[in-house]
């Protein structure tokens, strides 16, 4: 049996996994990002973690085909570089090479954590066969990706693609992290239902969002928004249709750009489950173009949760391969 490693290296979190040949994460590691530090002191905080996986699995370095790594940025395919990571403050960083000197016999890759999250679903979670998914994580912000043929799609110029930054309003409304205006990401994240929220209570009607639900930074619950829509609330489900108004915009144009054969939706909004996705697949339907000679892709929800991203990074050795 061969392993892989898989490292979803996030803005708070490092998370490290083994996998087996049926793609399971048989174990796993964690430790602080604890960003800003140099590149040089991450990569040692995952080979610490590396080691300590192969101790306890007792495993020999010589067992491992391949280490992974995902990670919150724009990766140059061409040549492995990092070029930027706002939120882990890293720029133009060579990763596979501080990884190599730790580990020379053992092939190193990296990926966005996007990319490696749908490239995980596509071999391990919810795309059953299908040649192409587009994923739409809907987090704090929008993450995404598009897997063809066992390969991740990074554009033309191998910088990836982020669908999580395409207008979907024309007229500079609300301002994006990424510098622009009125983003797929200002609206259908858990900022953007934030956001939307506090301009439907502005309006002092009467809702049951103004007794359950905090408007905190970090106390904000997505879930609460859906709940109250399924129990009748008019302002609620108000926000509701805003949401699955811009998700479905987005995911139109990405349907008429991609031709995917299926939509996969992960991150933490996605848990609301059918109050979401029952009125999106409509609305989908009804605005995809040639949606009557071509009907709209599947759209269900990611199967791996957090693991998609390890479990996608340790199989970045398999790209365009067939296994
Ligand atoms: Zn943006």
């Amino acid at each position: 049996m061969a392993y892989s490693i898989g490292i979803d290296l996030g803005g708070t979190n490092i998370v490290v996994g083994i996998i087996d040949d049926t793609y399971k994460i048989i174990d796993r590691e964690r430790a602080k990002t604890r960003a800003p530090r140099p590149a040089e002191f991450l990569v040692d905080t995952m080979a610490q973690c590396i080691d300590t996986l192969l101790m306890r699995q007792g495993l020999s370095v010589s067992t491992i085909r391949s280490i992974g790594i995902g990670i919150p940025g724009v990766v140059d395919l061409e040549t492995g570089m990092l070029l930027h990571a706002t939120n882990l403050f890293l720029k133009n960083v060579d990763f596979p090479a501080l990884m190599k000197i730790r580990f020379p016999d053992i092939p190193v890759f990296i990926a966005n954590d996007a990319d490696c999250a749908v490239f995980g679903e596509y071999h391990a979670g919810a795309v059953h066969n299908y040649q192409s998914v587009l994923m739409l994580t809907l987090g704090t912000g929008v993450g995404g990706g598009f897997v063809y043929d066992k390969k991740i799609f990074r554009g033309g110029t191998g910088f990836g693609i982020e669908p999580g930054h395409m207008a979907v309003e024309a007229g500079g409304h609300i301002a994006c992290n990424c510098g622009q205006w009125d983003c797929l990401e200002t609206y259908v994240s858990i900022r953007g239902l934030k956001r939307m929220t506090e301009e439907a209570l502005l309006r002092n009607e009467e809702t049951i969002l103004r007794h359950c639900v905090s408007l905190g930074e970090s106390s904000f619950n997505t879930r609460l928004i859906f709940e109250a829509a399924t129990a009748g609330d008019k302002v609620a489900i108000e926000i509701v249709e805003r949401f699955v108004h811009y998700l479905a915009l987005g995911i139109r144009n990405l349907v008429v750009l991609y031709r995917p054969h299926m939509i996969l939706l992960g991150g933490g909004i996605s848990h609301a489950g059918d109050v979401l996705l029952e009125p999106l697949r409509a609305r989908v339907a009804l605005t995809t173009v040639s949606g009557d000679v071509l009907p709209p892709p599947p759209i269900e929800l990611s199967r791996l949760g957090n693991d998609a991203g390890v479990i996608g990074a340790a199989m970045l050795y398999s790209e365009g391969q067939s296994l």
